[in-house]
């Protein structure tokens, strides 16, 4: 069952690791087939270097695993949510990579202060609330996949593609489970350099409205003219 998405989804959490966001096993990557509402999401605690596509999970929407021998992700109640609230996404990736996990443990959503930033993420990418002991207590990756979308209240998702779990790390998003990991890639390389630019001046303000906006708009959206045609997402 939806072997090209399980290579894919493999690829991508071996890509986690290649960027050097993931350590140990703490990270994970799934993709959706919108179809069939089929999930294959990384199996729970299998060595990086061990892991093939046939070790893939396949859960549907309601978390029921349809196919593999083993167990999926802890995680897979956070990437359900994030699915089933977020209808234009494709892939997502978790990782506790160093910068952005420190964003995410300081609680402080993480200014736009550069091009950088402004081409992949418009505006600043939130921090989740911190969450309740009685979401904590019960059903806490699933209450963690809600405290995302809350945070979504007032930000487009397909705009700001990453959110950052407070005291937990970050999770990011895209069409496809390449591109959620792409973007988990790019949220560690800006939250380096914005802990860099605090720390050089700790009154460095955001980014101004009209070049942030150039910046995005020349990558995204349809008066986008950046690259090449095929390789605009
Ligand atoms: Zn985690």
């Amino acid at each position: 069952m939806l072997e090209q998405l399980k290579k894919q989804v493999c690829e991508a959490n071996l890509a986690l690791v290649r960027e050097g966001l993931v350590i140990q096993t703490w990270g994970n990557a799934s993709a959706i087939d919108r179809p069939s509402g089929k999930v294959v999401i990384k199996p729970s605690g299998v060595p990086y270097e061990k892991m093939k596509p046939e070790h893939l999970v396949v859960a549907d929407l309601e978390g029921k695993i349809v196919e593999g021998g083993l167990k999926p992700s802890s995680d897979l109640p956070t990437h359900l949510v994030l699915y089933q609230a977020f209808p234009g996404i494709g892939g997502v990736a978790h990782t506790h990579s160093e910068y952005a996990t420190s964003w995410a443990q300081a609680r402080q959503p993480i200014p736009c202060f550069g091009t950088t930033h402004a081409d992949y993420f418009y505006g600043p990418v939130p921090v989740t609330a911190v969450m309740k002991d009685s979401e904590i207590a019960s059903e806490y990756e699933k209450n963690t996949g809600h405290a995302i979308v809350r945070a979504f209240e007032k930000v487009d998702y397909t705009a700001v593609p990453a959110v950052l779990v407070a005291n937990h790390g970050p999770f990011a998003w895209g069409p496809d489970s390449a591109t959620a990991a792409h973007n988990a890639a790019i949220l560690e390389a800006v939250a380096r350099m914005a802990y860099f630019t605090l720390t050089i001046h700790a009154g460095a303000e955001p980014v101004a409205g009209g070049l942030h906006d150039k910046h995005y708009l020349r990558k995204h959206g349809s008066n986008a003219y950046y690259g090449q045609a095929k390789e605009r997402k």
